[in-house]
């Protein structure tokens, strides 16, 4: 299966386009808002009637920052979605379910999108943003798989991957036959320390290689020791973590949310000092790591994943 139609490319969390005499705005990430907002005025200045939606506006706060310069969705839910929307921020992406089963504190998932809702009809795209596939019920989940199936389509990036606590053999040989990108997992708390280490181990056991298990690792939920020892489990236990620092879901700019014995700056220098392998080869431990030492550019957008390094 080769996939000819248009390449996986994210904006970076940001969209907007105008049909007509209305410009539509999509905005991912609450700290691209005040983007959004410049956008809006210049759509407005131009005579063009301004509506936003997407998940960065999911808050009444956030909704309250962009009232006076556009449309703003208000109600339960999403109610600002709209068809297509996802595919102005990267062409080859889709989307085969909304909400979760799971309700973790730090998400906007459980608060935006509330339970499961199934998509049946998406359209097949190779980048499927689903939040939690190992969540849906089976026959669902068989559902997704035989629509790539009969359309031909590979799938090149699950791209919000499968949760640990319903990771099982069972998932991975059913989703191993379309998947060809890397398995995305995510080890968020000590909490989850065995569903993910016989997650990993079902992989690796299969011979996927540790570049293909990415682990999304949270910073900063937890005392720094904690976060420590779930970064070391994931190179241990044969993947890769790619970390996150923690941040406030109504954050306006992109600077991590600092509790317990963090400082951001070594939230900073842990999620560079992780995604760009420096565990690797510079300083297999953190504490053997000096971040005033530039090896890597300080935060890059890695278009083709959506995510900042
Ligand atoms: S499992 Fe993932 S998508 Fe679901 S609530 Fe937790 S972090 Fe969010």
């Amino acid at each position: 299966m080769k996939w000819t139609g248009p390449e996986s490319q994210w904006t970076g969390g940001l969209a907007h386009w105008v049909v007509g005499d209305r410009a539509f705005i999509s905005c991912a990430f609450t700290f691209k808002l005040p983007e959004a907002r410049k956008w809006a005025i210049y759509y407005r200045s131009i005579g063009k009637t301004v509506a936003i939606g997407g998940p960065a506006m999911a808050h009444v706060k956030t909704q309250k920052y962009m009232e006076d310069v556009a449309i703003v969705p208000r109600g339960a839910g999403n109610p600002g979605r709209h068809d297509g929307a996802l595919q102005r921020h990267n062409p080859a992406a889709t989307i085969a379910s909304r909400g979760c089963s799971e309700k973790c504190s730090f998400c906007i998932v459980p608060f935006m999108e509330g339970a499961f809702s199934e998509l049946p009809n998406f359209p097949v795209l190779p980048v499927l943003c689903d939040n939690n596939l190992s969540g849906l019920p089976d026959d669902y989940q068989d559902h997704i798989i035989g629509r790539y199936k009969a359309e031909g389509v590979p799938l090149l990036d699950a791209n919000s991957g499968f949760e640990p606590r319903t990771f099982s053999a069972k998932v991975f040989e059913r989703w191993r036959v379309i998947n060809k990108g890397v398995w995305r997992l995510a080890y968020d708390d000590l909490v989850e320390r065995d569903f993910i280490r016989e997650a990993m181990a079902i992989l690796r056991g299969a011979g996927i290689a540790p570049r293909k298990v990415q682990i999304y690792t949270l910073l900063g939920n937890e005392p720094y020791e904690a976060c420590m020892q779930r970064v070391r489990e994931v190179i241990e236990w044969g993947g890769e973590p790619f970390c996150q620092p923690l941040m406030k879901l109504v954050s306006l700019t992109r600077d991590p949310h600092v509790k317990h014995d963090w400082t951001a700056k070594k939230l900073r220098a842990v999620a560079r000092w992780a995604n760009n392998r420096m565990w690797r080869s510079v300083a297999p431990r953190f504490e053997d790591y000096d971040p005033s030492v530039r090896r890597a550019p300080r935060a890059r957008y890695d278009a083709t994943q959506g995510l900042f390094i």
